[in-house]
């Protein structure tokens, strides 16, 4: 029985009955503001059949919003656990806080506030409860993804609720075919945004796109997108193995003479004059190397050095024209301008001490290339015959005296066959035309003189 004194509100049941839903209670002081500002019985719920109706209250006091500070540690969520609470020490400090915290002359708002001020220090002070939820990076997912994750997270909650069964359980096996779902999309997901991410650093790199890789290879995690770097085809994550790929890439840098990686990062190139200076450095470092490499080397004593770099085509090639006749001609004037033609005095000094070095045609003496360009009498019909246009047109830039002064030198002379680019500058005029039509009468003349070599050759055996 409720004292009559109490505002009620009855609720008249079907049979006859009353029953008390809501007490109204009116605070001390404070009768001149109404505390509740609407009551709501719900009765017109068709499927309750119980004798019970659920009572709606609305207070008029309310917290104002922006008296409620922001948490430093917003993002963490924790589970308050009620069941692990001190009952005690819960009672204590709520009476504590709230004797603190009196004051006669407080607004019903200030009140209301108040008195949740209070609850909450006791429930911090007596309740345990534990972090659900760091302020960790957030996922960064599409929205088809994000349904399959809280899928995922449904089907986890009904197989927690179902007792966490395991093999054969339905729960279980939807809860897995759920979590595979999600992972195999996200996987997807950031294999395209990885993929993108590369496309867009080759096709249009930007100064954006270069430093989030370089920084984020440098162990700077905070702005990067991707957690690989692409070297020789292969995806690298282990952060150990990419230091190694970096510091490999800082040490070509250094070998070409081209800017290092923390220079590159206070100025980068654009993509055209960067493509532009590392062809220049690579081609500059390896023709330096080859000509310093080939003065040691006496295979290449003919060949004229100084007019070979790399990434351009040589004159023996370029004189050449795409008939096959010619580029087999080519490749035997190559041989011979690299000195890997061989002949008997090249075989004897490389191969085996049974070779014979002496010219197996006409067996007077040692077959090397001054024999078989100018020497061997064997080959003296083809040799008057395609010879005497290349004296022609020589004598013809450079007079029949200066002929007479140095091509009477027989080593001088096979210099002219092999490689006049040699003599250019010195013997001969520097004319560009004039040394590519010797390199087409010369290639003609040691193409026949190798051809009679050959069928002398097999006609001897
Ligand atoms: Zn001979």
């Amino acid at each position: 029985m409720w004292p009559s004194s109490l505002n009620k509100f009855i609720h008249k049941l079907p049979d006859g009955n009353s029953r008390v839903m809501a007490i109204k209670i009116e605070l001390e002081n404070h009768t001149d503001l109404d505390i509740v500002d609407k009551i709501l019985i719900e009765n017109t719920c068709g499927n309750n059949l119980s004798t019970h109706v659920p009572v709606f209250c609305v207070l008029a006091a309310k917290i104002q919003s922006n008296n409620i500070k922001k948490s430093s540690n917003s993002g963490k969520k924790f589970k308050i656990e009620w069941d692990r609470a001190d009952l005690n020490k819960y009672q204590g400090k709520l009476k504590e806080t709230l004797q603190e915290n009196q004051s006669p002359n407080l607004t019903s708002t200030e009140l209301v506030g108040n008195l949740i001020y209070c609850l909450k220090k006791a429930e911090k002070f007596a309740i345990p409860s534990r972090i659900i939820k760091l302020n960790g990076p957030k996922l960064k997912v599409s929205a088809e993804t994000k349904i399959l994750l809280n899928i995922s997270k449904q089907k986890h909650r009904i197989w927690d609720i179902g007792g966490r069964k395991r093999g054969l359980d339905d729960s279980f096996k939807q809860l897995k075919e759920a979590k595979y779902n999600a992972r195999k999309m996200i996987r997807k997901e950031r294999a395209m945004e990885r993929e993108n991410f590369f496309s867009q650093l080759e096709q249009k790199p930007s100064s954006k796109t270069f430093f989030q890789l370089i920084k984020r290879n440098l162990g700077n995690n905070k702005t990067s997108v991707t957690q690989v770097i692409r070297h020789e085809e292969k995806d690298i994550t282990c952060p150990d193995e990419q230091r190694e790929v970096l510091a490999k890439t800082e040490n070509v840098l250094l070998q070409y003479s081209l800017p290092s990686i923390d220079e590159l990062l206070i100025f980068l190139p654009t993509k055209i004059k960067w493509k532009q200076s590392v062809r220049h450095a690579i081609n500059t470092f390896w023709s330096n190397k080859f000509r310093s490499l080939s003065k040691e080397n006496q295979t290449l004593i003919r060949l004229c050095t100084d007019i070979i770099n790399i990434g351009e085509i040589h004159p023996v090639w370029k004189t050449a024209t795409e008939i096959p006749g010619d580029t087999k001609k080519a490749i035997t004037k190559a041989r011979i301008l690299t000195g890997t033609y061989l002949l008997q005095a090249t075989k004897a000094k490389f191969n085996i001490g049974s070779t014979d070095p002496i010219c197996p045609l006409c067996k007077l003496e040692e077959e090397n290339l001054l024999h078989f360009l100018t020497r061997c009498p064997s080959l003296e019909g083809v040799r008057r015959t395609f010879y005497a246009p290349l004296k022609q047109a020589v004598i013809n830039k450079i007079g029949i005296d200066q002929w007479k002064t140095n091509f009477q030198n027989r080593e001088t002379l096979s210099q002219l066959i092999v490689d006049c680019r040699k003599l250019a500058g010195s013997i001969l005029p520097n004319d560009n035309n004039f040394l590519n039509m010797v390199e087409t009468i010369s290639r003609n003349l040691c193409d026949k003189l190798h051809q009679q070599r050959l069928s002398q050759i097999n006609a001897l055996s």
